[in-house]
């Protein structure tokens, strides 16, 4: 499913298929060439061959075509900027971090926001404390009257959503299925 174009992204197939299909569309303009001012396909060939071209056109062609090349090969990572959703009636922030070894990217600061505010991060402010507090405005709940969920949880519903959001994008992110 995620892997509709490995073949463009393997950096020695990209450039045989680049070489094949430069080579083909030649065979096809010679073809059309011999056809057009009705000479053999050898003539037609040693004419393409020898052509004269502007030295400042070669150069400019030369320019589009690696424009283009950059602008295809451009990483989409349109996903970087999704940092925010709700899941469980409990708004969630978190980051993205890449991983160096892979390259690819996670999620890492799960956290609730303030269910007041919706702007600062809901946390419990010491190992030992008793409530869940926000750190913009103040706003405490305790513990065992507001039911949150395991981040855990949430972070494979999230992957889920994301997976299916950005379906193109996944082989860019780091997603663990422990399921
Ligand atoms: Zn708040």
């Amino acid at each position: 499913m995620f892997k509709k174009n490995w073949i463009w992204n393997d950096p020695v197939w990209s450039k045989v298929i680049a070489a094949v299909i430069f080579a083909v569309i030649t065979i096809i303009a010679t073809t059309i060439s011999a056809k057009v001012n009705d000479i053999s396909f050898t003539e037609a060939w040693n004419k393409f061959w020898t052509l004269k071209v502007e030295l400042w056109l070669l150069a400019l062609v030369t320019v589009v075509l690696f424009l283009l090349f950059v602008l295809i090969k451009r990483k989409k990572m349109n996903f970087l900027n999704y940092t925010q959703g709700t899941w469980r009636n409990t708004k969630w922030q978190w980051a993205w971090k890449k991983d160096p070894q892979t390259k690819k990217y996670r999620i890492f600061n799960l956290n609730t926001l303030c269910p007041k505010c919706q702007k600062g991060l809901f946390t419990s402010p010491g190992f030992y404390s008793r409530e869940y507090k926000c750190a913009q405005c103040g706003y405490t709940v305790p513990m065992q009257s507001f039911d949150k969920p395991y981040s855990d949880e949430i972070l494979g519903e999230i992957y889920k959503h994301i997976s299916e959001k950005f379906t193109s994008e996944m082989k860019y992110i780091d997603f663990e299925d422990d399921n």
